[in-house]
């Protein structure tokens, strides 16, 4: 059954190592540094369980017949693709697309999984019920999974086994009764302080040798011996929600994950030690499309929420009659449409596999895998042209509208027609929350690398385009003439 937002807060105390800024976090929804985003992710939670929304944003569960959240579905049509596409977009709209993992995305991922239960048991039943169970069991409890898929960054030319100690790359150290233990770090878990489970695994190409770190495994956030290094938390340093909006309420915060020493039931257990079957997660199950699906359901809210914000900026500074000023908004609107089209393109030619599962088209999905890391630093760019020297000529904090004399020469100077001063400053400190403050360089690091560096994203995109059709193409037009092909009309 979905959970209510305070449900989500009472089950963060659990015991969790957050390290930041010299100290360890345990009560991470007191925090300053963390509560801006729980009560988000809280916002989510309350939005599904919702009467309400309840027949946008949940399924009945398989097991109960409760309502569960719609993004645990296992899609097995188009149709389901397009319903699962409505309920990510309702709930990606709460946070304009800010919080980049909130539950849905790797919600997304398990139930490309569970679809795909088979790639799993190539390695063992047991791996195979482990991840149906494990999915149903988020599902059903409503539980919120992050991720670590990549290898820290220590010495990317030698592979894990043969690092200074080959255990610096978070990986299996040995078994006991009921379990395994994990050693070692993985980067980089956006949301992790936040979050009930941490699955930990592999993207990245495996070399002989690695069979350790050849894992996928879920470990409770508040396990023994799991630590969470956040990195710097942009909330800690905004003065107000006036002049941070999206800082203070959106900063899901990014960790590096240190295993020292942690156990993992088997039951949590999904790949192990077989790299051919890590791997496999990724390729040969709709895992990987359905979470970036997501991804890109929210990237498109956010590139939404962009161009309304310059629409309006040009509006509020009297620039929006100007004809480059409404060229400059179509080609913004062009790059919003790019990827939303690609979205609706993705429901449109999705693939029913074998098993009967849905797969959201790989080849549109891949397109914008590959396109965002420009589109989404254009689009900002593009924004930041919009509003020229008026983000920075912005007064220094809410608090000058509480001076008299401040506010009155505030008034006079940076209010506009029909528009007060509170009500400009209030835009323009939005927009420099999306494209100038901290949080907002964050966001531009994430949209270019949380999928992957752009250099891989692209050899991902060439292994699934189909070129034949397209070099089909070419093969029909060179078939059609050759050195003695007469010229047209020669002949009459
Ligand atoms: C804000 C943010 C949030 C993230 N959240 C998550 C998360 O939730 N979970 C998760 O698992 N990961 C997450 N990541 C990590 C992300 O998956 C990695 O950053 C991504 O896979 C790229 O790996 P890397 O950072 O090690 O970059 P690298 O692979 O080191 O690449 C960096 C750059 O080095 C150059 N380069 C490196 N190798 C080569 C080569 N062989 N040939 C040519 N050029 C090369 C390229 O210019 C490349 O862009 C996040 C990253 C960011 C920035």
């Amino acid at each position: 059954m979905t959970r209510s937002g305070k449900e989500y807060l009472a089950r963060l105390s659990d015991g969790r190592r957050v390290m930041v800024n010299g100290e360890v976090v345990s009560d991470v929804a007191a925090h300053p540094a963390f509560a801006g985003a729980a009560e988000s992710i809280a916002r989510h939670y309350d939005h599904a369980h919702a009467a309400e929304n309840r027949d946008v944003m949940t399924f009945p569960s398989p097991t109960t017949g409760e309502p569960v959240n719609r993004s645990f579905e296992v899609p097995r049509t188009a149709e389901d693709i397009a319903t699962r596409s409505r309920a990510l977009r309702r709930s990606a709209e709460l946070s304009v697309g800010l919080l980049g993992r909130n539950p849905d995305h790797v919600a997304s991922f398990f139930a490309g999984w569970a679809g795909r239960a088979d790639v799993f048991a190539r390695g063992g039943d047991r791996f195979a019920e482990n991840i149906v169970r494990f999915h149903a069991m988020l599902r059903d409890e409503d539980l919120y999974a992050v991720y670590a898929i990549v290898p820290p960054q220590i010495d990317r030319s030698k592979p894990a086994h043969q690092q200074a100690d080959p255990h610096l790359y978070a990986g299996v150290t040995r078994e006991v009764d009921g379990g395994i233990h994990v050693s070692g770090a993985q980067m980089l878990a956006t949301g992790g302080a936040l979050a009930d489970y941490i699955l930990l695994s592999n993207i990245a190409p495996q070399r002989p040798g690695d069979e350790d770190q050849a894992i996928s495994v879920a470990v409770a956030v508040g396990a023994p011996g799991l630590k969470i290094y956040s990195r710097r938390p942009y909330a800690t340093a905004a003065t107000s929600v006036f002049d941070y909006p999206l800082t203070t309420r959106f900063d899901e915060t990014d960790a590096l994950v240190v295993f020292d020493d942690v156990f993992v039931p088997w039951e949590q257990v999904f790949v192990y030690r077989d790299r051919e079957i890590c791997a496999a997660q990724w390729t040969e199950t709709p895992a990987h499309v359905l979470g970036n699906h997501q991804a890109q359901v929210r990237l498109s809210t956010k590139m939404d929420f962009a161009v309304g914000l310059a629409h309006k900026i040009a509006e509020s500074t009297g620039n929006l009659a100007a004809p480059p000023v409404r060229g400059a908004l179509g080609e913004l609107a062009a790059h919003a449409g790019v990827v939303s089209g690609l979205l609706a393109a993705q429901e449109r030619n999705c693939e029913i596999d074998d098993e009967g599962i849905a797969w959201p088209g790989r080849e549109e999905c891949f397109a914008v895998m590959t396109l965002q890391s420009e589109l989404y630093p254009k689009v900002m760019h593009m924004l930041r042209d919009l509003c020229g020297g008026g983000l920075i000529q912005l007064p220094s904090a809410a608090a000058d509208f509480a001076h008299p004399e401040m506010a009155a020469d505030l008034e006079r100077y940076i209010g506009g027609p029909g528009e007060t001063a509170v009500e400009r400053v209030k835009l323009l400190k939005l927009a420099w929350d999306l494209v100038g403050s901290e949080f907002a360089g964050r966001h531009h690091q994430y949209e270019m690398f949380y999928v992957g560096a752009p250099f891989v994203v692209r050899q991902r995109m060439y292994g699934v385009y189909d070129f034949d059709r397209r070099r089909e193409l070419v093969d029909r037009v060179l078939a059609g003439y050759d050195l003695d092909t007469a010229l047209p009309g020669a002949a009459r």
